[in-house]
């Protein structure tokens, strides 16, 4: 237990390895932050879960140096296909793919199975020196002005490990919250459940999303999906309010075989089961001193629009580098706005999801449609919340706290760059916009000057005749938008950060 014990100076415990608790200590090893994860599974998570990766978390994994990875470990969508039995009754796709824009790089939501993702982020882990302390569990936890003391339970002791601050990224069930003492607010509808299980299958291909609609009742869906990246399907059924199923591979087998009336399917091995329930909470404030969550330790709802996942990785996205400028002597204050920034995206993606959920349960005719925009969380805001600083009239293009966009330009050797290549890192970044087709970035202790070819960052940004500066924050939304330059130096003051020289 000594390990347990140490009191090393630990800045932050991160509590739970999936992926939004990776995600933060990547972020957080990145930029030299000591910290520790500790998750009570003793072995890696091995389901395939939260499969949709949306183009915004596509975009902070190609910042946290994964999205490779990520890329070749999965696919896209693969059209759906209904059934009556063995007939066709109908297909289509969730959405039209895009084709990619200058402005965004990755239009569509692209599918890895959550497994394999979490192994791609705990690989990137180990690659920045971290790791995951496997079969620690979180039991309790105490705070006072100076930090936190977590008690821990592995194999059967208990030790405590202090820290400055502590993260919940232990899911929906969270220990942190309830020893936190923040309530989970909404509701579960116990009769709303839906069996999941990854499974191996023959006669029926890989090329589509099978469906079997009930008949009587098309909300309560039999399908399977084929994860891309891997030989498996993922198998999900709703459950018919007065039935119980078992999650084992017999009681699998026998709703397939109901649904598709034995077309010629057969389920060769079935791996990990899971009966989800529905269960749409939140939080009402994500910190209690030095206290936070993240992730579905702070909202939890259905998984139509495939939402989950995503915005658990960009909690901690927005957390991890507030935490390293405080940590670094920033006003603790800037703590503050992790809440004010990410609670109301929450309240959306719960309003977003519950509605897609309603309306297959219903069984409505666009149940399945999922080009809803707002699903790619490339819009996600900030511009209401406290980091805001607009300086600008009105104009079309992005407002301080709206998403910073990519653009392809040229460097002064005429070598294509793109401003997302320049913002990859733990840093904030400084756009001068001269008014003409040059611009320069200030970005991790260099100036790159650039001739913006195509007019795509000028048209990105929307900026008019005359210098522009926009300061985009480390999560790559833009911090301060001005034409003067003392804004953004009152701005950075106001973070306690710096900007530097090159
Ligand atoms: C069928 C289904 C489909 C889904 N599809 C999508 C999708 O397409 N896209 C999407 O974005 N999301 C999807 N989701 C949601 C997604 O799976 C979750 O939102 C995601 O797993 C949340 O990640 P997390 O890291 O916050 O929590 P989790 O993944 O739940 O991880 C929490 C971790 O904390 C650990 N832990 C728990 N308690 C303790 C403790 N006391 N001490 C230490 N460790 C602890 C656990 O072992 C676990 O490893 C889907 C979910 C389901 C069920």
């Amino acid at each position: 237990m000594n390990s347990l014990n140490r009191d090393s100076g630990i800045d932050v415990l991160i509590v739970g390895a999936g992926p939004t608790g990776l995600t933060l200590a990547i972020d957080l090893a990145r930029r030299g932050v000591p910290c520790r994860v500790v998750d009570r599974s003793p072995t890696p998570f091995t389901g395939s879960r939260g499969k949709g990766l949306q183009p915004r978390t596509q975009e902070v994994f190609e910042d946290l140096g994964v999205l490779d990875r990520i890329r070749a470990a999965g696919g896209p969508y693969p059209p759906m296909r209904a059934y009556r039995g063995a007939e066709i009754v109908w297909e289509g796709r969730l959405e039209e793919p895009r084709e990619p824009a200058p402005g965004e790089p990755y239009p569509n939501a692209w599918m890895v199975p959550q497994f394999r993702t979490t192994e791609i982020l705990r690989d990137r882990l180990a690659e920045l020196g971290g790791s995951v302390e496997t079969g620690t569990e979180l039991v309790g936890l105490g705070q006072d002005d100076a930090g936190v003391t977590a008690t821990v339970a592995r194999a059967g002791r208990t030790g405590s490990i202090r820290a400055g601050y502590l993260v919940g990224a232990d899911g929906g069930g969270s220990t942190v919250r309830r020893a936190a003492g923040m309530a989970f607010l909404g509701e579960t509808v116990e009769t709303q459940r839906m069996l999941v299980a990854d499974v191996r299958a023959t006669g029926v291909d890989r090329a589509h999303w099978h469906v079997w609609p009930e008949p009587d009742d098309p909300g309560r869906a039999v399908a399977l999906c084929p994860l891309a990246g891997t030989d498996l399907f993922q198998f999900t059924a709703m459950v018919a309010p007065d039935s119980t199923p078992e999650t084992t591979a017999p009681a699998v087998r026998e709703i397939l075989d109901a649904a598709t009336g034995r077309a010629g399917i057969r389920l060769v091995d079935v791996g990990w089961t899971s009966l989800w329930r529905s269960n749409i909470r939140m939080v009402d404030r994500y910190r209690v001193g030095r206290v936070f969550l993240a992730g579905d330790a702070a909202h939890v709802h259905p998984p139509t629009g495939g939402q989950g996942l995503n915005t658990g990785v960009q909690d901690a996205y927005n957390l991890g580098w507030k935490l390293a400028l405080v940590l670094a002597g920033a006003p603790d204050g800037l703590l503050d706005s992790y809440q004010a920034e990410r609670l109301p995206v929450a309240a959306d993606v719960l309003g977003i999801s519950a509605t897609l959920y309603d309306a297959a349960v219903r069984g409505a005719a666009d149940a399945h449609r999922r080009d809803d925009p707002r699903l790619k969380q490339l819009g996600v805001t900030y511009r209401d919340g406290p980091l805001a600083a607009e300086h600008r009239p009105a104009a079309p293009g992005p407002r301080a706290g709206d998403r910073a966009p990519d653009a392809p330009c040229r460097d002064a050797d005429g070598h294509p760059v793109r401003l997302f290549d320049l913002f990859r890192g733990p840093h904030v970044s400084l756009l001068t916009f001269t008014g003409d087709d040059r611009l320069s970035v200030r970005a991790g202790g260099r100036r790159v000057d650039l001739v913006d070819t195509g007019g795509h960052a000028r048209d990105a940004y929307g900026v008019p005749a005359g210098v522009t500066y926009v300061l985009v924050r480390p999560d790559g939304h833009v911090g301060v938008a001005s034409h003067d330059r003392a804004d953004v130096d009152r701005y950075l003051d106001r973070l306690g950060a710096t900007l530097p020289t090159p």
